[in-house]
């Protein structure tokens, strides 16, 4: 079978919910994808910011192989021996009392959500039904129908309703904007990506989360991050929060925490917080199984042996440098923190940054547009110096081509 026979059948016994580049991989290691005809590429999407510690990390790997020849999954009707040693790992490495195990970023956020309410309810005493919970536009915190009753894209919600009530929309980078509605006595919470990574990377201005979590101390709201994207080194710290010395009062975390192996999500909280939800309120088969608990050990493990954080700070800074120097007049804006970055495209003609991922593509560099005229560069955090300047020029040659028109044989 070559790339079209794959693609065919996909599409044929597979829901058309993605438009996913034509390419079909079947092999990754470290900062590379092999396709099906074993073209190399630079991976530049890292599903989603999942795979930080690069394709198939021989630790990550050795330690679920290990753990899949003994155990795999009690549900959480039992104990594991592993459990615990997950919680006190990720719990202590990202400064909570505790977290809650789920497995994928918008099980963590739903999660989030409902020990905010309880929250509201137990402690903050907020009359029954009627908690609230600010959130920003443009967000993206995933795909249930309760996410997506707080989206402001059509392309998210439209034609899935009715939706889930309790929100209110704020403008995202506006801490004004928060601290006119939090009067209100019924918010428990105010949600938010430190940095909106589906939205394309945009980046507050410098002070915002640090006005955003004072303003939510002073009216005892909860401040709640969505790091799933952002979190776990991806922006040269540890968390994007840590960039403003905030420390949210509920972290959620998913991708990275498995280093994109099998899914890991969790939420984290102290115990006021934490332990408002009791036995039976909550919970998923998968969440915190054996396996995930192997994996998000060593996943965190690589994080710091590896000194990603530093990596992706020091890569990142070459990254928007060197993409700062390419004078074409398709870029309108580079933006990002450590390697969460976006190159904003101006259309080219009928050129867009669809046009331009190909071109990437047939050069042997992998990304994605997102809205259209943004492409999001988030290589995995292990990239070297070496690798960043290599697939910098594949970039630089595909913008250096463009004035002649791209080969729309390739569209
Ligand atoms: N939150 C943020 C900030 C995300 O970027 C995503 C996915 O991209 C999610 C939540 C949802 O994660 P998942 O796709 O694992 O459900």
């Amino acid at each position: 079978m070559n790339t079209q026979d794959f693609i065919t059948r996909e599409l044929k016994y597979g829901a058309h919910n993605y438009h996913p580049l034509p390419v079909v991989l079947s092999k990754g290691e470290g900062i590379f994808v092999w396709d099906v005809e074993g073209k190399r590429y630079f991976d530049f999407l890292s599903g989603y910011s999942a795979l930080s510690q690069g394709h198939c990390h021989p630790k990550i790997i050795a330690a679920l192989k290990s753990q899949a020849d003994s155990l795999t999954l009690v549900s959480r009707a039992f104990h594991s021996d592993i459990l615990g040693e997950f919680m006190e790992k990720a719990s202590k490495f990202f400064g909570y009392d505790k977290l809650l195990p789920m497995n994928t970023g918008a099980e963590a956020v739903e999660t989030a959500l409902k020990l905010a309410r309880r929250w509201g309810y137990d402690k903050k005493g907020v009359p029954e039904d009627k908690a609230k919970i600010v959130v920003c536009e443009d967000n993206f915190h995933g795909r249930t129908i309760t996410i997506i009753s707080m989206s402001t894209d059509p392309s998210s919600y439209a034609g899935f309703g009715p939706f889930t009530e309790g929100f209110i929309k704020i403008p995202y980078n506006d801490a004004d904007a928060l601290q006119r509605v939090i009067s209100d006595k019924n918010i428990v919470g105010f949600l938010l990506e430190p940095i909106q990574g589906e939205a394309g990377v945009a980046v507050p201005d410098d002070g915002y989360l640090k006005r955003c979590y004072d303003i939510c101390k002073a009216n005892n709201v909860l401040f709640i991050a969505d790091e799933v994207q952002s979190g776990i080194a991806r922006t040269g710290k540890l968390l994007a929060c840590d960039w403003e010395g905030v420390h949210p009062d509920i972290l959620i975390l998913g991708k990275a925490l498995s280093g994109g192996v099998t899914p890991v999500s969790a939420v984290f909280a102290n115990d006021e917080i934490m332990l408002t939800i009791k036995p039976g309120e909550h919970g998923s088969t998968y969440g915190g199984n054996p396996l995930a608990c192997a994996v998000g050990i060593a996943a965190l493990e690589v994080v710091e042996e590896e000194k990603l954080s530093e990596n992706a700070q020091k890569m990142g800074e070459i990254f928007r440098s060197e993409m700062q120097k390419i004078n074409h007049k398709m870029i309108s804006q580079v933006r990002g923190k450590g390697l969460l970055n976006a190159v904003v495209t101006e259309p080219n003609g009928d050129i867009k940054a669809w046009d331009i991922c190909l071109k990437l593509k047939e050069k042997g560099l992998i990304a994605k547009p997102t809205h259209d005229h943004i492409i999001r560069f988030t290589p995995p955090l292990v990239i070297s110096e070496e690798q960043m300047m290599e697939a910098i020029a594949i970039i630089k040659s595909v913008f250096e081509e463009l004035p002649k028109g791209v080969d729309k044989t390739l569209c």
